[in-house]
């Protein structure tokens, strides 16, 4: 590979993979992450059975599973609790690990963290890309502590509202407001939430994510016309009224939303690259080109496989460009279905429509994310 010197921008989950998949190619890593120390949210993450085979790629399977929750198979019920239908898990990974886990995405980041710095990568807080030029051959890079450094590759993985992005394409992509939000709150894990449960009806989507033997979360979207802002001393009570007040487990759990310090409310933003994602010695992956809504739990997924895939590119081919071209030939269209899938179901909610079949979308994406990326 002619690539031998990378520079990372961002330390989220898909910066903190590449840069455990380059170091695992032998390539030198350098990753800036803006935020001088990390803040990294405390409610949980959904990762699923394509997720648990890329972290076996990853060489990480088993310290991950051993800060996760593992599951097979997903449930979805009424809002008061009947089961209408459950979907069991593909064991990617091999029989002896889960489908699916849940994991707290403090516990997911110290795992990807600690062994990108075993591996050797060179990993900065408080620090970012201020200015670059680049060509052919090489990226130039001044960083915001006034240093300068010359690499062979720069990847962008700095979210959705990325500055790398803005260096290749100016303000052409702008995140867009869904029209929906996401309230999240953390509970005791109850004996029966070992799985992902979720909770529908045409005008409700709630779902129970298992994370670790005494810790689980409760999501719900809601319809936010406006994209409002919540006051801090509101959020418990308004997470309560986006939820139904009725018998049973999700009634109860609402009830025990008091603490406004433990809700995470989150408006929704998605945004898609529909052009190269990359120029040159720049490259992108994760929400800087393909940011979706949660609803089918893919978009930290597919940050994942871009890292890996992207890594195993730059191994295979002599000429960077072309590893490039590749790895976004590869990525494009998986990413694009996701995005787009995940969106119909939020817009679903929005504007209920009964001829809409929430649970083939369901079935139809485990069964495309399976396919070997
Ligand atoms: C409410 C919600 C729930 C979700 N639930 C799930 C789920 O259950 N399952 C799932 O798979 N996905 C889920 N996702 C999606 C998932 O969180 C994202 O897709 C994933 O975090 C994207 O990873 P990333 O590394 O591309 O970006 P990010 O996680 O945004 O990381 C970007 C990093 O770059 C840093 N950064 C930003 N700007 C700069 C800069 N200029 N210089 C240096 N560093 C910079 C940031 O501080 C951050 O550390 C959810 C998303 C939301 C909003």
């Amino acid at each position: 590979m002619a690539s031998r010197k990378v520079l990372i921008v961002g330390g989220g989950i898909g910066g903190l993979c590449s840069a455990i998949a380059l170091r695992r190619a032998g390539i030198e890593v350098d990753l800036v992450e803006i935020q001088a120390s990390w803040r990294v949210y405390g409610v949980g993450i959904i990762q699923q059975n394509n997720v648990v085979r890329e972290m076996q790629r990853l060489g990480v399977l088993e310290r991950y599973l051993d800060a996760a929750w593992p599951f097979d198979s997903v449930s979805i019920h009424t809002p008061d609790g009947k089961q209408l239908a459950k979907f069991p898990g593909q064991r990617l990974a091999g029989e002896k690990f889960p489908a699916n886990v849940g994991i707290s995405r403090l516990a997911l980041h110290q795992v990807l963290c600690d062994t990108a710095k075993e591996l050797g990568a060179q990993i900065s807080t408080g620090k970012t890309v201020v200015s670059l030029t680049q060509d052919e051959t090489s990226v130039q890079v001044t960083l915001s502590d006034g240093t300068c450094g010359e690499y062979d590759l720069l990847i962008g993985a700095d979210g959705i509202y990325s500055k790398m992005r803005q260096f290749i394409y100016g303000d052409r992509y702008q995140p867009r407001f869904t029209g929906q939000g996401v309230w999240r709150y953390n509970f005791p894990r109850l004996p029966l939430v070992d799985h992902l449960m979720c909770f529908v009806d045409q005008d409700f989507n709630c779902g129970l994510v298992p994370l670790a033997e005494n810790l689980m979360y409760l999501f719900v979207t809601s319809s936010e016309p406006g994209n409002p802002h919540i006051a801090h001393h509101q959020l418990a009570q308004q997470m309560q009224q986006r939820m139904p007040n009725r018998e049973g487990l999700i009634g109860e759990l609402r009830a025990q939303i008091t603490h406004n310090d433990e809700v995470v409310y989150k408006p929704l933003e998605e945004l898609f690259v529909d052009a190269p994602w990359y120029d040159n010695r720049v490259v992108l992956i994760g929400d800087a080109v393909h940011a979706t809504t949660p609803h089918l739990g893919q978009g930290a997924g597919m940050a994942i496989e871009d890292a890996l895939v992207l890594a195993e590119e730059l191994q295979h081919g002599e000429q960077v460009t072309q590893a490039l071209e590749r790895f976004y030939l590869r990525r494009r269209d998986r990413c694009h279905r996701i995005w787009q899938d995940s969106l119909r179901v939020g817009e679903s909610e929005i504007h209920p429509d009964p001829q809409f079949d929430r649970q083939a979308v369901i079935r139809d994406m485990i069964a495309f994310t399976a396919q070997p990326v």
